[in-house]
């Protein structure tokens, strides 16, 4: 319906008439009233979407028509007020009586029409903008959100609470910026947001939790959308509800109700973040599958409360074998980070990430054997149950969960078959394997402490002379009721499991005892003893070395250490600072098993190497063999120029011995002239010599 009903109200006739023909003929339907009262009267009794009155009417003049008009129709009737020309104070008035707009004499009738329909849509507008502003007031405040509206420079310029927003201690106060109100990871966050929503021109949602004054985590989401200029409104929803549903619902979905501990699902998902992690790594881990032997006869005989109690308690058992504080010994490391669940019934499994060898896994599923094996309390009665365990390692076992699962699930039956109560590994040669290396550590560490290891010399004789100067402890270890056991077989074990520190200690503290023994008898003997490089590079060694000395009284020149290239490999600080540290001691350094080839002779020219022994495998081929002959040649030449003296070792014939001679070794040291022996043989052969 098109609004063109218009009132004019003037006491002049002749402007009435032009009035009401200018604007009939731009189109407009026309009422007339002669003064305010009948101006009144006539708009009471038609329709009129515009009024227009002139200001100086007899009677009620035009203002209190006005104001009559706004009074009962609000700001929605456009009332034009007509006016002298330059009568600014009835213009003043005018709009204090609450006029739309005015029109001065005189009136230009041809564009009154333009005039007219202007000042109906402008008021048109303001209309409609105002019922916008009513409407959007009223969207906000049914709105169930916080509202913040957010400045450039990240300041909160408004904020609308809402009943059902978010709690008053979780919310920023206005004047703020991001920074003041929020803690720092929750400003950037949000920072962030509001970036991506003033350059994108969408919203952006992102949620995060505050510690509220309750003492819980209140979650939030905040709503972002750009408005202009800069400016963001915010929305904040507190999610706090949802967010415990959720939980609730992971809950449910990855854990056992019964044990707490994760469950099938859980497990997958944490083993395939594992695999992943160890492919990038080039990590082992092992995955245990343990089921608790006969537990379907306790179940079916004594009943599900009991069967459901058992493995409760089974659960409890798991977690506190491997607590990280309960570690008995390093073999264990990593333990700390296991992982358990329960894939249902009796079946368990445990993941024991970043394992450095297969064997690692045997103590731990070991240790869970027998913690499971004493009794449980269950209602008052005691029950005895045992478990089975099967060891999957990755990568040898399976490259993907499902494998690994079902690969220890096989081995786990293997160990139940092989008389239960028992660890068993996918692989038959691992569990052989690692058995013996279990055995075999544990056989070591009763050798430390119960004084198994034992030392022989071999005699390195001067050559010419015959006399022996130096004469080199070699370990033994002599477990009780067993054969010796040569150091091959046990050293390099010592030195991956970490006991080589240990045992070398000892050596090191029985060779310098022995050594002022047979000095005290008068004889001048010099020790030599073997480091590996581990004990080499250990931060311990110069105390060890400094306590031995002063444990035997040895003078340091009476002690050699013998350290293998291998040990020297690393050109660095640290190699030149231990060495240089051992020569200030006064103990003479020998390159062991010299010409195997790890180090350069420039490099090896610039240590403080009193000696070198070339090793057994360039001397067993001599005299026929041509090219060790070359080497060993080669090598006696280059010692020589570099100033060293030179030990041939593992000098088994006459003819070895005849050729070592004649290119000018410095001393010799082999079975021809002796093998190892005990020190009371030592004495012996020096006394002889
Ligand atoms: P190595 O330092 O090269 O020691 C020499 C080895 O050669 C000794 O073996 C010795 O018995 C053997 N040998 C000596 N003369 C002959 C010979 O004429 N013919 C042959 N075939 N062999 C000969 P052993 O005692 O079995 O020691 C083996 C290795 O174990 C040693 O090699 C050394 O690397 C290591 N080792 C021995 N004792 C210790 C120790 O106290 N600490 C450390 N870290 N390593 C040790
Ligand atoms: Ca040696
Ligand atoms: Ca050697």
């Amino acid at each position: 319906m098109s609004e063109n009903r218009i009132l004019v109200a003037d006491d002049d006739p002749t402007t009435r008439l032009l009035m009401e023909a200018a604007l009939t003929k731009a189109g407009f339907e026309v009422g007339l009233a002669e003064d305010g009262e009948q101006a009144l009267q006539v708009f009471r009794d038609g329709r009129f979407d515009m009024v227009l009155l002139d200001v100086d009417m007899p009677g009620m003049d035009g203002h209190a028509v006005c104001a009559a008009l706004r009074r009962r129709c609000g700001d929605a009737l456009p009332i034009v007020m007509v006016t002298g020309m330059g009568d600014t104070a009835s213009v003043e008035a005018a709009f204090e009586a609450g006029a739309t707009d005015f029109l001065a004499k005189p009136i230009s009738w041809p564009l009154l029409g333009h005039r007219v329909r202007y000042v109906m849509r402008a008021t048109r507008a303001a209309a409609a903008l105002r019922r916008a502003n009513a409407r959007n007031a009223a969207m906000l405040d049914a709105f169930p959100d916080t509202l913040l509206r957010i400045d450039d420079s990240n300041r909160i310029i408004e904020l609308r609470a809402a009943p059902t927003g978010v709690r008053s201690c979780c919310m920023p106060s206005v004047g703020e910026t991001l920074h003041e109100g929020y803690p720092l990871a929750v400003a950037t966050l949000l920072a962030q947001a509001l970036a991506q929503a003033r350059h994108s021109g969408q919203p952006h949602t992102v949620d995060f939790a505050l510690d509220c004054e309750s003492g819980h985590p209140c979650h939030q989401e905040a709503r972002v959308s750009a408005i202009d200029g800069g400016e963001v409104l915010c929305l904040l929803r507190d999610i706090t509800e949802r967010k415990e549903y959720e939980a609730r619902i992971h809950r449910l979905a990855y854990f056992d109700s019964l044990t707490g501990l994760a469950n099938r699902r859980g497990f997958l998902e944490r083993l395939e973040r594992e695999i992943r992690r160890a492919q990038q790594n080039g990590w082992r881990f092992a995955v245990l599958f343990l089921d608790l032997d006969r537990f379907k006869s306790i179940n079916d005989t004594l009943g599900h409360a009991v069967g459901d109690a058992l493995l409760q308690q089974a659960a409890e058992r798991l977690h506190a074998i491997t607590r990280p504080g309960d570690m008995v010994s390093h073999d264990v490391d990593g333990l700390g980070t296991a992982e358990f669940a329960r894939l249902g019934g009796d079946e368990f499994t445990v993941l024991l990430p970043a394992i450095t060898r297969p064997e690692d896994a045997l103590p731990i599923a070991e240790r869970i054997c027998s913690s499971m094996s004493a009794p449980f309390t269950i209602d008052g009665q005691t029950l005895g149950i045992t478990t089975s365990i099967g060891i999957a390692v990755f990568p040898e076992d399976g490259k993907d969960a499902a494998t690994l699962i079902k690969h220890a699930d096989t081995a786990m039956y293997d160990a139940k078959a092989n008389g239960r109560n028992g660890c068993r590994y996918y692989n038959p040669a691992l569990t052989a394997e690692a058995v013996h290396r279990v055995e075999l550590e544990a056989g070591l560490r009763r050798a430390l402490a119960n004084d198994e290891f034992m030392l022989m010399y071999q005699p390195q004789f001067e050559i010419g002379g015959d006399r022996i100067t130096t004469v080199e402890a070699l370990v033994r270890w002599q477990p009780p009721g067993a054969a010796l056991v040569p150091p091959l077989e046990f050293i390099p074990f010592a030195e991956e499991c970490g006991l080589i520190d240990a045992i070398g200690a000892w050596v090191l503290r029985r060779a310098c005892r022995d050594a002022a023994t047979w000095m005290q008898r008068g004889l001048d003997l010099r020790v030599a003893v073997n480091l590996s490089p581990m004990q080499f590079r250990a931060s311990g060694l110069l105390d060890t070395v400094r306590d031995a000395l002063a444990a035997s009284a040895l003078p340091a020149h009476r002690l050699e250490l013998e350290i293998t290239e291998r040990a020297l490999m690393a050109d660095d600080a640290a190699t030149h600072a231990t060495l240089a540290a051992l020569r200030t001691l006064g103990i003479s350094i020998a390159l062991d098993d010299f010409g195997t080839g790890y180090s350069s002779l420039s490099y090896l020219k610039r240590l403080p190497l009193g000696k070198v022994k070339i090793d057994r495998s360039f001397v067993s081929g001599l005299p026929d063999d041509a090219d060790n002959l070359a080497i060993v040649r080669a090598i006696l030449a280059l010692a020589r120029t570099l100033g060293f003296s030179i030990t041939a070792e593992g000098v088994e014939t006459a003819a070895q011995a005849t050729l070592l001679g004649s290119l000018e070794a410095d001393s010799l040291q082999g079975f021809l002239f002796s093998q190892p022996v005990s020190m009371q043989e030592i004495e012996r052969l020096a006394r002889r010599s």
